[in-house]
């Protein structure tokens, strides 16, 4: 890294860091020029198990959510699982790159009965399904931001119905649950700037648009769904999913660690040269 002064520091001679930008980076320090990555084996093959769920009510919605939160307690290490709402549409999916499936399968059953449409493909080339997940190629308008990371159901459990009827009143809003656990806290909190290793779940929001005039709309049902949370106490929150309305941002994003890097920030550039709204100060 290149700091305030023009030196090279390097994480081998000051591990601090390394620590620091794994997780606590964002442009805070000092200009990053050189990164090595340990790599590993791309898996063999990949399933994907995609469930789609039509016409929901607030009631539907909230029955769907525990038996998705009561199926993703304990998945296995190799699989993921995204829980989508569009409006009244919901998506999930759950994929898994170990070799066995029958196991797996058992994890979701509870959820098919509901389904309306189900794509299962499994066992598959990774290189060769992941295009599945393409996003579009052309710009598009939207905006997109972390929504909270949560231990359970029972951290937004008093918001569902509140959720689920500003979804449904904003087109082209979406409320999204992703999950996280296996690998990622395997590694020790204190191994890294990135506090949230214990948490399970990472929700977001999104919303698209399709003209200028739009924007200010959503943006406000948004900034709704977003204070809703708040007020039932969500206030950690990704890094990578920033937003620059969040009140106290650095405390959402970094958390326990966020001291730490404060005394970093003094060591690596004491004058505030690298300086943005949410900057660690
Ligand atoms: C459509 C979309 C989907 C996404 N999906 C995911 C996802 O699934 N999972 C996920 O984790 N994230 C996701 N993200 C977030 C994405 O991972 C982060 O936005 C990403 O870290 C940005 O990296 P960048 O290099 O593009 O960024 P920039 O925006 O350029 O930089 C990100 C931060 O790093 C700093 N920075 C940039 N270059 C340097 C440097 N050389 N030295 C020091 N600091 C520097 C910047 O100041 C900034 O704070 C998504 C983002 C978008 C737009």
């Amino acid at each position: 890294m290149i700091d305030y002064k023009g030196n090279t520091i390097d994480s081998d001679q000051d591990p601090d860091l390394l620590w620091a930008c794994k997780g606590g980076g964002n442009g805070n320090f000092g200009v990053v020029t050189e990164l090595h990555f340990k790599t590993y084996p791309a898996p063999q093959s990949f399933s994907g198990y995609r469930m789609k769920f039509t016409n929901l009510t607030s009631d539907k919605f909230v029955q769907l959510i525990r038996l998705w939160f009561q199926a993703t307690e304990k998945l296995p290490k190799e699989a993921f699982s995204a829980f989508v709402l569009n409006g009244k549409f919901l998506t999930i999916l759950f994929t898994n790159f170990a070799a066995n499936q029958t196991d797996f399968e058992k994890t979701f059953s509870s959820l098919l009965p509901f389904v309306s449409d189900y794509k299962p493909m499994k066992n598959r080339n990774l290189a060769a399904a992941l295009k599945n997940y393409y996003g579009v190629k052309e710009p598009i308008y939207f905006k997109n931001s972390s929504a909270g990371l949560y231990t359970g159901i029972e951290d937004i459990e008093k918001g569902l119905e509140d959720i689920f009827a500003k979804v449904v009143a904003s087109k082209g809003m979406i409320y999204q649950i992703n999950t996280l656990g296996g690998k990622i806290n395997e590694v020790k909190a204190s191994d890294s700037a990135y506090p949230h290793r214990d948490i399970n779940y990472l929700s977001e929001l999104q919303a698209y648009w399709d003209l200028p005039s739009q924007e200010e709309k959503l943006t406000k049902s948004f900034e709704e769904i977003q204070q809703l949370l708040r007020n039932i106490g969500n206030i950690k929150q990704y890094r990578n999913y920033p937003d620059i309305n969040f009140p106290d941002a650095n405390n959402a994003y970094f958390g326990n660690n966020l001291a730490r890097l404060q005394q970093l920030k003094k060591k690596y550039d004491p004058n505030n040269l690298f300086d943005y709204p949410q900057v660690i100060k």
